[in-house]
């Protein structure tokens, strides 16, 4: 869930804390700790005072600003989502970059900043949020549309969260089950990626533009997906919809907006067709070329 402002090597190096078995589903499912807020909560612990004075007077006005274009995009009313937002920004721990993280499941969005304001700005900040803000819209619209979501809440809820236990005996299966699952997380993740990054773009308009441009590395993107980074697998795809559609419409919000739910509904789509072997065999495979190259021509023919 991370956005990949820091770099590539940065971007590695923490997705290779998520490689221990169990991460992904651990993971997905930190739902169970989540907490019912009846209201948006915004807490700030942060030395960067440029990132402070923006969240304490201008980040509630900005995320209330996206509703309308998000619940256009999403198809439904976003009110539950808003009210139970819990946003936490803290400053990173010098070894570990700035991030930002969002629970799946839950609407808890964590933002870990840099303290210094002439090396991390709002402009950074609000890169690394409504990525985060993305994320969770995708996932409020995958609960609702896709069938590998359906899938992967029954397979958390029969085999990962019984058996957070040391002393739980494993059921019959439950290595292949943990196995399904983290094939599909791994299906699912870029996916998950380029909409966040996507759904940032449409919110930021050209304030994005130099950060797209930043994180699309030609030829970078299948290095780090075989070293198990999940941001860059469509990196194509994601150029493709900024160039080609994203570009030419900043300032077209009826086309933001239907492009924005055919984008959702194909991605979507194809997490459910690429995942369908997985309901069977535990092995279901991402060729990222493959998913770009499907990608392009399916996005091509309907994005206009
Ligand atoms: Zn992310």
């Amino acid at each position: 869930m991370k956005i990949g402002m820091t770099g590539k090597t940065n971007v590695v190096k923490r997705f290779s804390r998520f490689k221990v078995a169990f991460a992904t589903a651990a993971l997905w499912l930190m739902v169970s700790s989540h907490f019912a807020f009846a209201a948006m909560q915004i807490e700030v612990r942060s030395r960067n005072t440029a990132v402070t004075s923006y969240v304490n007077t201008h980040l509630k006005e900005d995320i209330l600003k996206a509703k309308p274009m998000a619940e256009a995009i999403a198809g439904f009313s976003l009110n539950e989502v808003y009210n139970d937002l819990t946003i936490v920004v803290t400053d990173a721990e010098p070894s570990s970059g700035y991030n930002g993280d969002q629970v799946l499941y839950t609407s808890n969005i964590g933002i870990q900043v840099d303290p210094s304001p002439s090396q991390y700005g709002v402009r950074e900040f609000k890169d690394a949020f409504f990525h985060e803000f993305g994320h969770l819209i995708f996932q409020q619209y995958l609960q609702r549309h896709s069938s590998a979501t359906l899938v992967m809440a029954n397979l958390q809820l029969q085999y990962v969260m019984p058996n957070q236990s040391q002393d739980a005996d494993l059921p019959y299966g439950y290595f292949e089950e943990i196995e399904r699952f983290n094939h599909m997380q791994a299906i699912v993740m870029p996916f998950h990626e380029l909409f966040a990054d996507i759904f940032k773009l449409m919110v930021l308009k050209t304030e994005a533009k130099t950060s797209i441009e930043y994180t699309f590395y030609p030829f970078a993107w299948l290095e780090s997906w075989e070293n198990g980074d999940t941001h860059h697998a469509l990196d194509i795809t994601r150029n493709f919809i900024w160039n080609k559609w994203l570009t030419p419409n900043l300032n077209d919000q009826n086309k933001i907006i239907s492009g924005g739910q055919i984008i959702l509904k194909v991605l979507s789509d194809d997490i459910d067709r690429l995942t369908q072997p997985c309901k069977y065999d535990p092995e279901c495979s991402f060729v990222p070329l493959k998913v770009n190259s499907d990608l392009l021509s399916i996005l091509a023919g309907r994005l206009n």
